[in-house]
């Protein structure tokens, strides 16, 4: 059974800027020049799912999540 379509947002007001997302999931996170990532807004591919759920779950301010990708 395939997963749905996932994207990645980043909640600006409690990110520090650690870095630790960009880290873990260079392919779909940057960071700035002041270590604040910059994510990309389409949906994540499939085979970038567990490395978006470790990243979820390593950001120290809990700033980081999944949601569902619209159509
Ligand atoms: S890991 Fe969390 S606090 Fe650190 S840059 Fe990413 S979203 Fe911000």
């Amino acid at each position: 059974m395939s997963r749905a379509a996932i994207r990645v947002v980043v909640d600006p007001t409690a990110c520090d800027g650690y870095g630790t997302c960009a880290e873990l999931l260079p392919e779909w996170i940057e960071a700035d020049e002041w270590g604040f990532p910059v994510v990309r807004r389409e949906a994540l591919p499939a085979h970038l799912a567990d490395h978006a759920e470790r990243a979820v779950h390593a950001c120290p301010r809990m700033a980081i999540r999944t949601v569902r990708a619209r159509d």
